[in-house]
Parts: structure tokens; C-alpha cells; sequence
């Protein structure tokens, strides 16, 4: 008898000591926050912090939800949410944390869906990304437009990140296709590297993320890349970049799950005494490109894609900026099918395997060709396969030819279906024939790794990348 009553009642008793409760929660709850989501779920979470903290020394927590914490397994893609990288926009911070729990209740409770999408993706929550503007905004009441927005520094994490979009345009200019994994072009920093956005550097360039979201608020769009305009016009240029057709649907994912993103009937933020300077974008179906609005350098969006595989779009969660504590758990309501549906599309595309004989092959070179309509249209931004040689090409409905290509193998491209309404990207796997010795002398000065056109030197200076990747392996080594 006693066997049998104990394990309910332990149950129910931890689940009634760890109620969520919406309110602001200050730097020293949050990890007590995602510490008591630990405890009530030990074996689909983990929290860790980042490598360093903020200014003010705060560390950066994240919380992680996984059947497999702590590992990356193969076809089982990874996403991220950030919020609160602007101290002052707190909504993401709160969602981040009421998600938490929200996971791990549902999951305790055997929610089939939430079951599903734990045990089919690692999902990475840091509720905030700017502590230190966290504590200034609501020292200072958290009302003001601006205070608390930048980091303890100053400085506007959002506009710290290298501009990688600018290489690309070069890029573009000159003809030249190479078109991912940028950081390791960058020579130059236009500004020191702040310890919020470099410790958030480290981690994206760590966790092969497929699929994130940044959260802000001050109006209530979601808004894809790129961030930056080609010709550098500040505002209303169209700035599209290799996959908008796949990054709108993202966006749209977002928008059209939440109470009224979408709406067209909805009112625009004022954003002034003059409301004609407003926008609405619900009239857009509560979707943007981020230049169309107004461009921007050195964003985290536009990083993440041009630096690593993952794709991510910056979420604008409401017209207040310092959410009212009353209204967080009503805004938690309009947000959380948005939040839920928004992770799913980690599951669309195509994904796979790159192998040869010997095992699995890393630093594959994964690329597309749309060939839904009469013209073949290539996208022009490769992915890469990670540890395991899997990759992840995130794909909206259509018909593709998919090519994976490594120096010193055979090509191998197959024609793929990706359907409507997937909850699991299709799978393509590739196995490639080593090419001859002959070939690999043609191929290490021909046309590849990056497809550069003939005789063009590709002439590499000490990289910004190899230098954080250094300052790591230092760290490793003074560590152990
Ligand atoms: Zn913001």
C-alpha cells in the first residue's frame, strides 16, 4: 500500500511548492526560478551559465530542456530563445521564465504535444541576456524609453556583434559565392566585444543551433534578415537575404499563433506624439524584414545566420517596453501557442546524415537548389554538418535539390519533397566516395571549400574567429 501512495503524493507535493508565479522576477530569483523548474523536472533539464558574466558580474543562466540534457544527439535539432537583451523590454525575460515551468508541468503531466517536442528537440531558454540593464531600467522605475535599454557599459548589446553583413554584401559585390560561416572573414572589430555578446558568441558558435528568437518589446512584429540595408539607407529598404522565403515563414509561424500579431484590425504602437510615424504591422500580417523597418549594424539576428547554421529572427512583443506586472500572465496567454509553434518549425525542411566508409563526416558543405517553380533557384547560403555529420536545412514547402560536398569526396545531390504541415523534417541522408588523389590536388586549388571563382587568393589574416576559438582553448588549458 504504502509503495504505491508515496510516489502520488511526492508528486503532488512538489508540484504544489514550485507554483509559477507571475511577477518581475529580480537577478537573484531568476536562477532560483529555473532551479526550482530543475528540481521539479531532473532528468529533462539542465541550467548552466554561460561562459562569462555580465559587468556588473551577473551570470548569464540558461535553462535547458532535453531527454538528453547536456548532449547534442544526431537529427535532433536545437533551438534557442534570448530574451531581455535590452534591459529595459522585459517581457521575454518573464515568457522565458513561465515557459520554463510550463514545459516541465506539462511534461510531469504527459502532454503528448510537449512530450513530443522535449523528446525530439533540445531547446536552450536564457531569460537574460542583460542583467545589468535589467537592475538600472527598474532602479529607475522602468518606466523610461531608454534607461537600462544598454549594458552596464553603455553599450547597446545589439549592435556589439561583428557586422558580418557587410563582408556578405562585399561578397555579393564582387562575385563571390562563399556566403556562410563568416566570423572566420572578419578582421576587424568596429568596437571592443562586450562580455554579454561575447560570452553569447561563444555559446552560438558552441551548440549547433538550427533555430532561435530574441525577444524585445516596444511594438509587436516579428522581424526576419536581414537587419542591415545593402545601400546603407537607414530606413523602408527591402534587405532580403538567401532564404527570406524560409525566414518570412518562420515569422509568420510566430506572428500567426499569437492573439493578434496578425491581426489587421489591430491598433499600431505609437512610437510618438505624431502617430503617423507608426507603423502597424498587423496590416502585414505582424511580420517584417528588418531593414524594410529601419537598419541596423551589429544585431545578433544577422550574425547568427551568417555566422553559424542557425537561423533567427527578433521578436517585438508588445507596445510597452516595461511590461505592467499585471499583465504578464495575460500576455503570457497570448504568447505561449506563438512560443510552442515557433519551436516546432526546428522540425521542417530537410535533415540528415553525411557519412563515407569510415564514419560520420563534419564540415560538410550542404547546399540548395529550389527547383519548385519553371527557373531553378540556388539559395545561396550554405549549412554545414556538425559532430556527427548531421545537418538541419530549415525549407519551406517545396521541391529541392540538396547537394552535400566535401574537399576530397565526390558531390552527391538527390531531389527532395519537403511538405506542408511537417512535425518532422524530412530525412536525407548522403553517402559520399573519396575522389582520387589526383582529384584532391585539383580540388584543395580549384573551385573549392567556398566556390571562390578562379584565380581569385583567398588571403586569411588572423581571424576574429580564431581568436575567440584560441581564447577558449586558453581557457581549457589554464582550467585543467
Ligand atoms: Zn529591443
Amino acid at each position: 500500500m504504502m509503495a504505491s501512495y508515496k510516489p502520488f503524493y511526492l508528486a503532488f507535493f512538489v508540484v504544489v511548492s514550485a507554483e509559477f508565479v507571475w511577477k518581475h522576477h529580480n537577478n537573484e530569483e531568476l536562477p532560483l526560478v529555473l532551479e526550482e523548474v530543475h528540481e521539479k523536472c531532473p532528468n529533462i533539464t539542465r541550467v548552466y551559465a554561460l561562459t562569462e558574466p555580465s559587468v556588473r558580474n551577473v551570470p548569464l543562466y540558461v535553462i535547458e530542456f532535453s531527454d538528453s540534457p547536456g548532449v547534442h544527439q544526431p537529427y535532433k535539432p536545437e533551438v534557442k530563445y534570448v530574451g531581455n537583451i535590452h534591459g529595459n523590454e522585459v517581457l521575454g525575460r518573464e515568457l522565458m521564465l513561465g515557459l520554463a515551468h510550463y514545459l516541465c508541468d506539462q511534461y510531469n503531466y504527459h502532454d503528448r504535444h510537449i512530450r513530443a517536442l522535449i523528446h525530439n528537440t533540445r531547446i536552450h531558454l536564457l531569460p537574460s541576456m542583460n542583467p545589468d540593464g535589467w537592475q538600472l531600467s527598474t532602479d529607475a522605475g522602468g518606466q523610461d524609453y531608454l534607461i537600462g535599454r544598454n549594458n552596464n557599459h553603455s553599450v547597446d548589446l545589439n549592435r556589439n556583434f561583428p557586422d558580418l553583413d557587410a563582408i556578405t554584401f562585399e561578397f555579393e559585390r564582387q562575385g563571390i559565392s562563399h556566403n556562410n560561416h563568416l566570423l572566420k572573414d572578419l578582421t576587424r572589430l568596429a568596437a571592443p566585444l562586450e562580455p554579454e555578446t561575447r560570452a553569447v558568441m561563444r555559446w552560438i558558435m558552441s551548440v549547433p543551433f538550427v533555430l532561435s528568437a530574441a525577444m524585445h518589446g516596444g511594438d509587436l512584429v516579428a522581424n526576419y534578415p536581414y537587419d542591415e540595408s545593402r545601400s546603407g539607407a537607414p530606413v523602408s529598404e527591402y534587405s532580403a537575404s538567401p532564404d527570406d522565403d524560409t525566414f518570412r515563414e518562420l515569422a509568420m509561424a510566430y506572428a500567426s499563433a499569437h492573439a493578434d500579431m496578425a491581426s489587421g484590425s489591430r491598433a499600431g504602437c505609437r512610437i510618438s506624439s505624431d502617430d503617423s510615424t507608426a507603423y502597424n504591422f498587423g496590416k502585414q500580417g505582424g511580420v517584417t524584414n528588418g531593414a524594410a523597418w529601419y537598419s541596423l549594424k551589429g544585431g545578433m539576428q544577422d550574425f547568427n545566420y551568417l555566422a553559424t547554421n542557425a537561423f533567427e529572427i527578433t521578436l517585438e512583443l508588445g507596445c510597452q517596453k516595461y511590461t505592467d506586472e499585471r499583465d504578464l500572465e495575460k500576455e503570457w496567454i497570448r504568447n505561449k501557442d506563438a512560443l510552442l509553434a515557433f519551436i516546432w518549425k526546428a522540425h521542417t525542411g530537410v535533415k540528415g546524415i553525411v557519412s563515407d566508409d569510415s564514419g560520420f563526416i563534419q564540415n560538410a558543405i550542404i547546399s540548395v537548389v529550389n527547383i519548385t517553380g519553371s527557373v531553378p533557384r540556388p539559395i545561396r547560403h550554405d549549412i554545414t554538418t556538425g559532430a556527427y555529420g548531421d545537418y538541419y536545412r530549415l525549407l519551406t514547402p517545396g521541391h529541392y535539390e540538396v547537394t552535400a560536398n566535401k574537399p576530397g569526396y565526390f558531390p552527391v545531390s538527390r531531389v527532395v519533397t519537403v511538405p506542408r504541415h511537417q512535425t518532422s523534417a524530412k530525412i536525407l541522408n548522403f553517402k559520399l566516395e573519396p575522389t582520387t588523389s589526383w582529384f584532391d590536388d585539383y580540388t584543395t586549388f580549384g573551385l573549392y571549400p567556398h566556390g571562390l571563382r578562379d584565380g581569385q587568393p583567398r588571403i586569411y589574416k588572423r581571424s576574429i574567429y580564431q581568436q575567440i576559438t584560441d581564447s577558449i582553448l586558453d581557457h581549457k588549458e589554464t582550467k585543467h
